[in-house]
């Protein structure tokens, strides 16, 4: 009997491959293993291993493999189960689920660069023959491809040679050059191993007579390790014995002291930070839990809806302590993983190191660490924080998923494929284990608020701020009006500075949100009308002051500003709409002691930028923080008594039938920021729409209202969660191959599937990147059967590539969101 295994390829193909097996390796493979796997001509992949089986494949020969790579599985069945679901459901291809989940070194392949590792030094001594050649070749040349490497080894099999090497930390890989991120390292000292017994020490204090200072340092720090478990930090002994970090790298220099580095969020908090006392819940919390607790018994999806402020992520943990009592592990998800510092320490306050923290800008290797004490069931990783790929971990005894912040757009991923939701993908991963799963929210979403008004999920509720904190007073401000009045100061009514003004006085922090970053979305000639736009995409280009340039936000093209206008040569170039340098600006010249802070992805680019910003507001470095919805997203500042919004209009005009639900979302959000202690925090927002429904829901707290009428719209123009949608993107470059592709596609749909099709409509923004786009959107009832639907696009889609002046054009699903 021959064998045979199918191979999943970190490429999109419609099929997994099939190769031909020896028995013995048959014997040895399981899913879930990798496998060194030649493909095409001349290139070399590692796949994974999905099945083991004696079907030889009819329509070519199957090829041997080149190695296998792994002893045992780094992938379960459970993940592959999941990932199948992904790929049918979200319309991509396992291969390109494969590539996103896994941790890129898991995936070398031959066109991979190979670089030696910087900063490090390897024992040569440990390095087999053949990972020395290697490792010395790189000592010569920057870096390497695969097959330079083979040619080096005279050997073909070359991925575990660089297995090795990567996990001896002699090399990196090429994309990790990329990914700028250093955690942050904290330094340690300790004694020298030398001179650890008591009489070493005394000759050495005796050696050190005449050099009082350094024998202080090193009594200080005797003492220290003596009465403290806890690692020593250079920073502590400096405190504590009185010498500068001088005389300590002068001792270490001498190799009496020994200096050791680690990673800030990996500090294991034995000792007195483990196990800090869990609050004690209030009734209402405790109503919650137990609400929650027996619908996990009834093994139903729960919410817990409770108002900003309300105690939510104490009821997580104690849900997490019950889970990881059972010995079972729990993920907690986020939108947003950069902007949870906070979360993080609360975290590892309560459960110490066996926290672990899954960061997509962690390096590679660092994933890899991660991956592998999720695998072996390590302590250290019984509790998983981590954003939307944290979902594909290798869980073999998952007990509990929790969802924050269930609403937030950012679960859902846009680009590349796999277009999928994290929430919804954490349920039916929830399905997979029997698990139970908490989505938490002060503001859920429609579809899943639906869900629990129906009964399918749970519901719990928490209505009231913790310490029965009031919810901040909310007023509405008619720009229109300030504006016939003359009363605006740049983009400030009056009522919002007489509320700076007081809170200034008062001592208390700022937040102003408004959702465009740069100075102004567009700069316009007031003569000729005419606005630049950029080359590349059909869009104005965004005018920001503080490197007077142009820079459009879609593709990052950036010309320096004009004096004079373009088109007509006049010199009255003018701004129209205001971004967050503006008001920065404009607080600058209102109030100029004030300090003001600015939170937008302009200020947030550099690796510890986000936390740099959230500390110093923290700590009351600046009073005001001026931001974009960055400010949105679960932060905890104790002195904030005012949050202004600059203007909610143009949340309100977005073209998406999300718009309505994201305003009330955002401007609840922003505005739970606002005194989350004991006096009542208050909120402005500037609007010149000031009567519409949302923004009347949003400062009554009128969830139920919006969720009304919301839900009447999704019905009535065929929505989720009352329907379901497809939207495809076509994309080309060419502006008429694109028009005739997506109407021959659009065509198709409508002659095979019984749904509403819309479209081919140009989105808002129709050029992206010099790429046309055009979408189709397929609206469906519940009753229709989805994955029908879903294979007759398939099968339009397989027709449409049969046609070759279409095979070029691009077409993108996006399942559930427009
Ligand atoms: P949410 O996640 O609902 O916005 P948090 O969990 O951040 O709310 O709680 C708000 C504040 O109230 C936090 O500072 C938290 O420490 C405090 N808090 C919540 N529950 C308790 C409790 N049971 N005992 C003491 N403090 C609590
Ligand atoms: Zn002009
Ligand atoms: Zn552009």
């Amino acid at each position: 009997m021959q064998h045979f295994i199918d191979v999943i390829l970190p490429i999109p193909l419609e099929k997994c491959f099939t190769y031909s097996v020896t028995p013995s390796e048959a014997d040895f493979l399981s899913p879930g293993m990798r496998v060194a796997v030649p493909f095409g001509k001349s290139k070399i992949y590692t796949g994974l291993v999905s099945e083991i089986h004696s079907k030889a494949p009819t329509v070519y020969e199957a090829k041997e493999i080149h190695q296998i790579l792994d002893e045992t599985p780094i992938v379960n069945t459970v993940q592959l189960h999941h990932w199948q679901w992904i790929c049918d459901y979200y319309m991509c291809t396992i291969g390109e689920v494969l590539r996103s989940a896994l941790p890129s070194a898991f995936l070398l392949e031959s066109e991979t660069l190979i670089l030696k590792k910087p900063h490090t030094e390897v024992d040569e001594s440990d390095l087999k023959d053949d990972e020395f050649l290697v490792y010395e070749a790189l000592q010569h040349q920057s870096s390497l491809k695969v097959h330079e490497v083979s040619a080096i080894i005279e050997r073909k099999n070359v991925l575990p040679v660089l297995n090795r090497l990567l996990a001896k930390n002699a090399i990196v890989l090429k994309e990790e050059i990329y990914e700028q991120y250093r955690p942050k390292l904290v330094r340690y000292v300790k004694m020298g191993r030398e001179f650890l017994s008591e009489d070493k020490l005394e000759a050495l204090l005796q050696s050190l007579s005449r050099a009082p200072k350094q024998s202080q340092v090193v009594l200080a720090l005797f003492q220290l390790q003596a009465s403290s478990k806890k690692p020593i930090s250079v920073n502590d002994l400096e405190k504590t014995s009185g010498g500068s970090k001088a005389v300590i790298k002068s001792l270490v220099d001498k190799e009496i002291l020994e200096e050791y580095y680690v990673r800030q969020d990996r500090i294991s908090y034995e000792g007195e930070g483990e196990n800090a006392e869990f609050k004690q819940l209030n009734e209402i919390q405790k109503n919650a839990l137990e609400t929650i607790v027996q619908n996990f018994e009834k093994q139903k999806v729960t919410l817990l809806h409770g108002v900003t402020s309300s105690g939510k992520t104490e009821v997580y943990v104690e849900l997490i302590e019950k889970c990881i009592q059972t010995g079972k592990q729990a993920l907690y998800l986020l939108p947003e993983i950069a902007l949870t510092t906070q979360l993080i320490a609360r975290l590892q306050q309560y459960f110490g190191d066996k926290v672990s923290v899954y960061h997509s800008k962690y390096s590679s290797n660092e994933r890899v660490e991660v991956w592998n004490n999720v695998l072996h069931k390590n302590p250290k990783a019984q509790i998983v924080i981590g954003a939307r790929s944290a979902l594909f971990l290798p869980f073999s005894d998952l007990g509990l998923i929790i969802v924050d912040e269930e609403h937030e757009g950012s679960f859902k991923q846009f680009d590349p494929a796999p277009r999928y939701h994290a929430r919804d993908a954490a349920i039916v991963l929830s399905r997979l284990h029997t698990c139970n799963i908490l989505l938490g929210s002060a503001t859920p979403s429609i579809e899943t608020f639906h869900n629990a008004r129906t009964g399918k999920y749970g519901y719990a509720r928490i209505d009231r701020r913790f310490g029965n904190v009031l919810m901040p007073e909310m007023e509405l401000v008619d720009l229109k009006e300030q504006t016939r009045k003359r009363r605006m100061k740049g983009h400030f009514s009056e009522r919002l500075l007489e509320e700076i003004n007081e809170s200034l006085i008062e001592g208390e922090q700022i937040i102003l949100f408004q959702n465009r970053r740069g100075y102004a979305p567009i700069v316009e000639c007031t003569t000729c009308g005419h606005a630049p736009q950029c080359p590349n995409c059909d869009v104005s280009l965004t005018y920001h002051q503080y490197r007077k340039q142009l820079r459009c936000h879609y593709c990052g093209h950036h010309m320096a500003l004009q004096e004079s206008c373009l088109a007509c040569g006049s010199a009255t170039l003018d701004t129209k709409g205001f971004g967050t340098e503006q008001v920065e600006q404009e607080l600058h010249e209102l109030f100029p002691k004030v300090k003001v802070g600015r939170m937008d992805l302009d200020t947030t680019r550099g690796k510890h930028a986000y936390e740099k910003i959230i500390t110093a507001f923290e700590q009351q470095q600046f009073d005001v923080l001026v931001g974009t919805q960055m400010l949105t997203k679960g932060l905890d500042f104790r002195n904030v008594g005012l949050v202004g919004i600059m203007n909610a209009d143009s949340l309100l005009n977005f073209p998406d039938f999300r718009a309505h639900e994201r305003s009330f979302q955002l401007l609840t959000q922003v505005a739970g920021r606002a005194g989350r202690t004991k006096k009542r925090g208050r909120v402005i927002i500037q609007s010149y729409n000031p009567y519409h429904q949302i923004l009347k829901q949003v400062t009554t707290g009128d969830y139920a209202g919006m969720y009304k009428e919301q839900i009447y719209e999704r019905e009535q123009f065929i929505y989720p969660p009352t329907n379901r949608i497809i939207k495809i993107t076509f994309k080309h470059k060419e502006y008429n191959r694109l028009n005739e592709a997506a109407e021959w596609f659009a065509k198709s749909l409508r002659n095979t599937l019984m749904s509403t099709i819309l479209g081919p409509e140009y989105p808002p923004v129709a050029r992206i990147r010099n790429q046309f786009l055009k979408n189709v959107i397929v609206k469906m009832s519940l009753e229709e059967s989805i994955s029908k639907t879903k294979n007759s696009i398939k099968r339009v889609e397989k027709s449409f590539n049969a046609i070759s002046q279409y095979r070029s054009v691009r077409v993108i699903y996006n399942v559930d969101h427009i």
